[in-house]
């Protein structure tokens, strides 16, 4: 990992932390180490790859208990879910403003890309339609690098 990247996992750390503590929850060390994991979101995992990570330290949480501490920082606005119509969903704790995703059809992947032209294509949006855009989700799905490479 990156040293600049280890930085900025720490400040969203924080400040989810913050936003809890702002809102009156406690900070147990259970609720720490699910903060921890969402901060980096890294692949952006489900519930169930948290909690899988969690039991190491945690070995008697349970799933549950993994996904109301989520529920509650998606009703903070600390996480962005990703709903999928076949029920898995997954999780960005690292950036839950609106943003595009890139998924892997194979390995179920997700990354977030940088795109200069979406400001843009909100902006042509809210012109073609006349609505005044809120909101926005953006999918692009493909077979990643890695996959790419397995060649199955
Ligand atoms: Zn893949
Ligand atoms: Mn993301």
């Amino acid at each position: 990992m990156k040293g600049l990247q280890l930085e900025s996992f720490k400040k969203r750390s924080e400040i989810i932390i913050q936003k809890l503590r702002d809102n009156g929850h406690k900070i147990t060390p259970q609720r720490l180490a699910i903060v921890k994991i969402l901060a980096k979101s890294e692949g952006h995992p489900s519930v169930e790859t948290i909690h899988v990570q969690i039991k190491k330290d945690f070995p008697t949480m349970s799933l549950a208990t993994v996904y109301r501490n989520i529920v509650l920082l998606k009703s903070l606005g600390e996480v962005l879910e990703l709903g999928f119509p076949d029920g898995s969903n997954r999780y960005d704790g690292n950036r839950p403003d609106p943003h595009p995703h890139v998924i892997c059809i194979k390995c179920k992947n997700i990354v977030d890309p940088d795109l200069d032209s979406l400001d843009e294509m909100k902006k042509e949006v809210a012109f073609e339609t006349d609505f005044k855009i809120l909101n926005h989700r953006l999918d692009f799905f493909g077979i990643c690098s890695n996959c790419m490479a397995e060649k199955v």
